[in-house]
């Protein structure tokens, strides 16, 4: 067989059209590894990418916010070309430096909670999750996890257990790991408006009732949830459950994942409630794009774990420490979280006025640079996943990047960079609502 054909583009790269990727693609890459588009990215920055055609999306994704910094943001870069220069590995577990406590030393500051912290450094969102449900059940000699209606934590083992959606995360995935408790989640256009006081002693009933809750290691929550569909619970939700982990001497996790490093508006989304966390999850807007995760929280549940218990060949990468510096340094600088009001400020007021002449929006909602709109047909809440994926179809025509979410599959999600120029955003939101027409 011939080689695939290249052509230079841009430099000394090769580089092959988006048609003939899809090619190569097809006999080398696993079917189970979907894509959102099949443009192949050449290159990105701030608020926009361009693929290998030439053509140029108005970036509303992120790589699933996880890009809050922008694309090779110019101090990421630059920290990461000194990095690699002065050395690439050494594993932390091996021989430490510098950077992989800085990084720690800055999140037990940044994260809620005025208490005493330390950090453990990983490679991803699930590996960060599933170490903080070794943490806490080992700190509590306690087996059983509380987790989520609509929850997503990831696709290894226990966080597949953890998840709640079948379909793609689980699907004959199986058996997943044991003594995982799912519970009701505060779902406002769901719950019939329950206020979240009463969700969560709906939820707390089921707990104490189905579990015990002796029993119970650790409760965790997505402040706002992610993949599950954008879901905010009602105001006094997360209170009241941080309020009866501690009554109950359970660990209250907060997966800030998604929602964390000033997407929301706030550096953490439990910060809009004034919620502490025991323990907090971190990844995606971490490190401007490259691949770390970790786990914060009180001393006391961290330094429990005795030593060599907690780690990873590659958790907390120098080149990934020094990309993370970079990108909290930037967050700082160019006040991200301000940033992120300002993005939701304008969206919000254009997918508002979208909802309101187009009956197929049940709801807008979210926070700060996270928003969604819940599709559905109109006249009730029924979910309707092919309206919404004709939506982002339309937007994706158009070179709008969106993506969907949602335990139905009838949630438009927007996640832009938090350093999106005023252009872009407004390009992409009038390609949004062109394709509502
Ligand atoms: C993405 C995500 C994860 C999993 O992170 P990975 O890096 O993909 O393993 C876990 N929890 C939440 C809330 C997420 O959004």
């Amino acid at each position: 067989m011939r080689a695939p054909q290249s052509r230079t583009k841009g430099g000394s790269d090769p580089m092959s059209s988006s048609e003939e990727l899809r090619k190569r693609r097809g006999s080398a890459v696993a079917r189970g590894v979907g894509s959102v588009v099949d443009a192949y990215v050449d290159r990105a920055s701030g608020g926009t990418l361009t693929d290998v055609d030439g053509r140029e999306w108005i970036d509303f994704a992120a790589g699933i916010a996880v890009t809050n910094v922008g694309n090779s943001a110019p101090k990421v870069v630059e920290a990461v070309r000194a990095q690699v220069e002065r050395f690439t590995h050494t594993c932390f577990m091996v021989a430490p430096y510098e950077s992989y406590v800085a990084v720690c030393e800055q999140l037990n500051v940044l994260t809620p909670g005025g208490f005493e912290k330390r950090s453990a450094l990983f490679n991803s969102g699930a590996e960060a999750v599933e170490n903080a449900i070794k943490i806490a059940r080992h700190a509590t000699g306690r087996p059983a996890v509380v987790v989520f209606d609509h929850a997503y934590h990831g696709r290894t083992n226990l966080t597949m257990a953890l998840t709640a959606k079948n379909m793609p995360y689980k699907h004959r995935f199986g058996p997943f790991a044991g003594e995982v408790y799912r519970v009701p989640m505060s779902y406002p256009l769901r719950d019939g408006g329950l206020d979240g006081a009463t969700a969560a002693a709906r939820s707390i009933e089921m707990i104490e009732k189905q579990v015990g809750a002796e029993n119970v290691a650790a409760l965790l929550i997505e402040p706002i949830q992610g993949e599950g569909g954008f879901v905010v619970p009602a105001e006094g939700f997360l209170p009241a459950l941080r309020e009866w982990a501690t009554a109950a001497g359970a660990v209250f996790v907060a997966d800030e994942i998604q929602t964390g490093f000033c997407r929301t508006g706030d550096w953490f989304a439990c910060q809009h409630e004034g919620v502490e966390p025991d323990l907090v999850t971190l990844a995606k807007g971490m490190a401007g794009g490259l691949p770390l995760a970790a786990v914060t929280g009180r001393a006391e549940l961290m330094d429990a774990v005795h030593v060599g218990g907690l780690g990873g060949t590659y958790g907390g990468n120098p080149v990934a420490c020094a990309a993370a510096l970079a990108a909290m340094a930037t967050m700082h600088e160019l006040d991200l979280p301000a940033a992120a009001r300002r993005i939701g400020a304008v969206m919000g007021e254009r997918l508002r006025a979208i909802a309101a002449r187009d009956p197929r929006i049940a709801e807008v909602r979210g926070r700060g640079a996270m928003l969604a709109v819940e599709i559905v047909r109109p006249g009730g809440i029924v979910p309707d996943p092919v309206a919404t994926a004709a939506l982002s179809a339309a937007c994706h025509a158009a070179g709008l990047l969106t993506l969907t979410c949602g335990t139905y599959g009838n949630v438009l999600r927007f996640l832009p960079p938090l350093v999106i120029s005023d252009g872009e955003l407004g390009r992409g939101l009038d390609i949004l609502d062109a394709a509502f027409g």
